[in-house]
């Protein structure tokens, strides 16, 4: 996850901090010279993280969109335990196993129609490298050309933290400067104009278009975020905008990929957000609840076409194949978190979720400071006009028992979708109560 780095302006709640920790580990996107504080969790249960001196504190974070079901469920809990009595490992070069092919047959039963091969991967930032290679070695396959290496994408994205998955973030606000010319360089279009809920305007493509059509002879694919951009801003699009970039793909030869790491397994209200638009990608990356918090495990899930061009391919093979692939462990925790899924009407969950969300998170639009209050699905988010104090923000949360977690200008919630009414209102309403604190003081 992509966070702003914000100055650390104290240290209460001392005793929750662990000072070997402060001085040995290393947090994400953190200073070893002026660390932020953290606080110890000793255990978690439903939507409850409960800290070293007792206090709990409501999660409105799911654990950075992961921990769908809460923490501690039972089910899962057990679908743990028995395959780890039966084997916590077995590589999957040469072998194979029930839970990778359970798991396989789950998604494909609600993945895209034409979704027919599927590579497990390690991360979210992983399955965005795999799935940038698969449309490499695709682009080169069918089109004979070397030259057809390049992406597309458009600004404010976030894709991960590894190399490539860096190199399509939004150049600006992700991590492009830190690493100098060492990154490959991409195509940037602005981002997509028409926000989700406003009128479709055609001209929202221009700049897609008079990129792709200049320069498809150098790239393999268009890769985004179907209309929830997460860590790059938190921006809800226009889903007509997919539905015209998949036309544009499929006239000027580039794979469509879709990263839905963030928003799949039902967070915007749907399953994926690709069933906003209707239109399918080539190539598409899950990954975060795919295993409810328990493990960490993607996957990226392909046409046959995709598949079959690969294997015809240079290479013969898709060149890729990490050691922990398919690890039975998070293999068979996913199985039991995709049954309770499949088990729950989701739809109707998400949308309760997000009529709480509108209703308790309105009211944070009349604070002086706040831009825009915006929600889709079980995602809440309050845009500021200045970056949040992380540091000084957190101390309020936990001292008022929520975990919020905001980065930049952005205080948001997307929590456990178990979470009770009761729950939903008090982290909602604390948050709103602490961001209308801040706007006093300035
Ligand atoms: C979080 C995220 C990633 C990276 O996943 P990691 O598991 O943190 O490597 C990639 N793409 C999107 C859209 C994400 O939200």
């Amino acid at each position: 996850m992509a966070e702003q780095i914000t100055e650390n302006t104290g240290n209460d709640l001392a005793a929750l901090s662990d000072p070997w920790d402060r001085e040995h580990l290393w947090h994400p996107y953190t200073s070893t010279i002026n660390p932020l504080p953290t606080y110890k969790v000793t255990s978690a249960s439903g939507v409850r993280l409960k800290l070293s001196d007792g206090r709990e504190l409501i999660d409105g974070m799911s654990s950075w969109w992961c921990v769908i079901h809460g923490y501690n469920n039972p089910e899962i809990n057990r679908a743990a335990k028995e395959q780890i009595d039966r084997m916590a490992h077995v590589m999957f070069g040469g072998l194979t196993h029930e839970p990778a092919i359970e798991l396989g047959k789950l998604l494909l039963e609600t993945a895209p129609p034409s979704m027919h091969n599927i590579f497990y991967a390690d991360s979210g930032s992983v399955a965005v490298e795999v799935a940038m290679k698969m449309a490499v070695q695709a682009a080169i396959a069918r089109s004979g050309s070397h030259e057809k290496t390049n992406f597309v994408t458009i600004r404010r994205g976030y894709h991960g933290d590894t190399w490539n998955a860096m190199s399509v973030c939004d150049p600006v606000t992700g991590m492009h400067t830190a690493f100098g010319t060492s990154l490959p360089i991409r195509f940037f279009v602005d981002a997509p104009s028409v926000k989700f809920g406003e009128e479709w305007n055609p001209e929202a493509m221009n700049e897609l278009e008079t990129v792709i059509r200049e320069h498809h002879h150098e790239l393999a694919a268009l890769i985004l975020e179907p209309v929830v951009q997460g860590a790059g801003g938190m921006r809800f699009y226009h889903p007509q905008f997919l539905v015209e970039a998949r036309r544009l793909c499929d006239r000027y030869g580039l794979y469509l990929i879709f990263d839905e790491i963030a928003t799949g397994f039902w967070r915007t209200g749907k399953r994926w957000a690709w069933e906003w638009a209707g239109v399918e990608p080539d190539i598409m990356c899950i990954g975060k609840g795919l295993t409810a918090g328990y493990m960490t495990m993607s996957a990226v899930m392909t046409t046959k076409d995709v598949a079959d061009t690969i294997s015809g391919g240079e290479a013969g093979v898709m060149m890729h194949g990490p050691t922990f692939m398919a690890n039975p462990l998070a293999c068979a925790i996913a199985v039991a978190s995709l049954r309770l899924l499949n088990s729950q009407d989701m739809a109707a969950r998400v949308a309760h979720i997000e009529s709480m969300l509108k209703k308790l998170l309105m009211p944070a639009a009349e604070i002086k400071g706040v831009r825009e209050v915006r929600v889709l699905g079980s995602i809440g988010v309050i845009e500021l006009d200045s970056p949040v104090d992380m540091a000084s923000f957190q101390r309020r949360c936990v001292e008022e028992g929520i975990w919020v977690r905001p980065f930049g200008k952005l205080a948001y919630v997307m929590p456990p979708y178990i979470i009770s009414d009761d729950d939903l209102t008090e982290l909602c309403v604390k948050m709103v109560g602490i961001i209308g604190e801040n706007s006093h003081e300035s």
